[in-house]
């Protein structure tokens, strides 16, 4: 089992001719959840299953393993493609119940379980403000199952809106998508000019390989062998017990990725407990323009390498570059001359990560001729 990544944007607000705006997506063993879904994803998830079909034959994004669309805030370049696909899986007959999740702010979740008008000071791009509209516009009338879910992160209150009735009821935590049971997904606050958050999608830990030369070693035979792998204790000729946990080593790292969206460098709550395998990270602007991405609640490259000091992550890519970036070498380097420990990538459209179960990374650049290998040994 791998997490296997793919960035279908990698502009901030305003999309190029090369890139288009956020959205990403983690395929782990459970499933497929969507980070965010800026203007045209629809469009940019099947041109993304065309490329596989061509370059990675076997490999699939089934829009039907799609359990969970996580939003990191509202704003119209991570938002604005959410509803057009959603139209576009019901006129596919999707069947599969959806998990739609992002944040909001105390305020807005008090109004909208007190059954209340939201405030006024709610941000035009509040979530709740923008699901309404899509309720209006046709969301309430989708025939596959959608719990709309919006917390308050920081406080970890969750509550679910019903799309007919607008009204709310309090959750006693935050839903996991249907039928995850090898991984898991969960906020990580972030700090920008609206209520946000970053998503982690997290492995479990897994058992250590099967040390097949201490089986060898001590003769067992092939059932033998078989019940020890399954985790089975047996007994030899003696009556003494064999533990099969003597053939696995250590459990192996609950690899994860964190795509955590527009932030200013190092939030508040972040500290390197987490320790995300990987963690994707904006770098709207360079140094040369620190004011103005303090001003706007967003980072640097630089910026980012600190983030990914403060939470711990061994590898770090970049995103959401704003149209003054025209070549992602330069952040790169910015964040190289700054990383100290932490691997750094910088990533393009339809660029994969896949991180394997011994929390190592590939960057597969996509280009013309299909996607290119690069392994990141990671600098510590
Ligand atoms: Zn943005
Ligand atoms: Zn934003």
């Amino acid at each position: 089992m791998v997490l296997d990544v793919h960035v279908l944007g990698t502009a901030s607000a305003r999309p190029t001719p090369e890139r288009a705006v956020s959205g990403s997506l983690v395929k782990g063993p459970d499933g497929i959840a969507i980070v965010d879904c800026g203007e045209g994803f629809q469009t940019r998830y099947a041109l993304q299953r065309r490329r596989l079909k061509r370059h990675s034959v076997g490999e699939t994004l089934k829009p039907s393993a799609v359990d969970v669309l996580a939003f990191t805030h509202g704003h119209l370049d991570h938002t604005w493609g959410a509803l057009p696909w959603l139209q576009s899986m019901d006129l596919e007959n999707r069947q599969q119940p959806l998990l739609i999740i992002g944040p909001t702010s105390a305020e807005v979740a008090e109004a909208l379980l007190n059954d209340e008008p939201l405030p006024e000071a709610a941000p035009s791009a509040d979530l709740a403000r923008q699901w309404m509209a899509w309720f209006a516009l046709g969301g309430d009338m989708i025939r596959f199952p959608i719990r709309w879910v919006l917390g308050v992160v920081n406080a970890d209150r969750w509550v679910e809106v019903d799309p007919t009735s607008g009204k709310a009821r309090l959750l006693e935590e935050m839903p996991q998508p249907e039928g995850w049971g090898n991984s898991s997904l969960r906020p990580v606050p972030t700090q920008h000019t609206v209520p946000s958050c970053g998503w982690m999608v997290q492995q479990k830990a897994m058992a250590g390989k099967f040390d097949r030369a201490r089986a060898d070693e001590m003769q067992l035979t092939t059932k033998q062998r078989a019940m020890v792998a399954r985790g089975e204790n047996i007994t030899d000729a003696n009556g003494e017990t064999i533990a099969a946990s003597w053939f696995r080593g250590g459990e192996r790292a609950a690899v994860s990725v964190l795509i955590s969206g527009d932030t200013a460098t190092t939030p508040e709550a972040w500290d390197d407990s987490l320790a995300p395998t990987l963690l994707i990270h904006e770098a709207t602007f360079l140094e040369e323009q620190h004011d103005k991405a303090e001003e706007h609640m967003h980072s640097t490259a630089a910026g980012a390498v600190a983030s990914a000091q403060a939470v711990g992550a061994t590898y770090l890519a970049l995103t959401h570059y704003s149209n003054r970036i025209k070549n992602s070498k330069t952040p790169e380097d910015e964040a190289k001359t700054a990383a100290d420990g932490v691997a750094v990538v910088a990533l393009n459209d339809n660029d994969r990560l896949v991180v394997d179960d011994d929390g190592d990374l590939t960057h597969l650049k996509w280009g013309s001729e299909g996607w290119v290998l690069a392994n990141i040994p990671p600098n510590r």
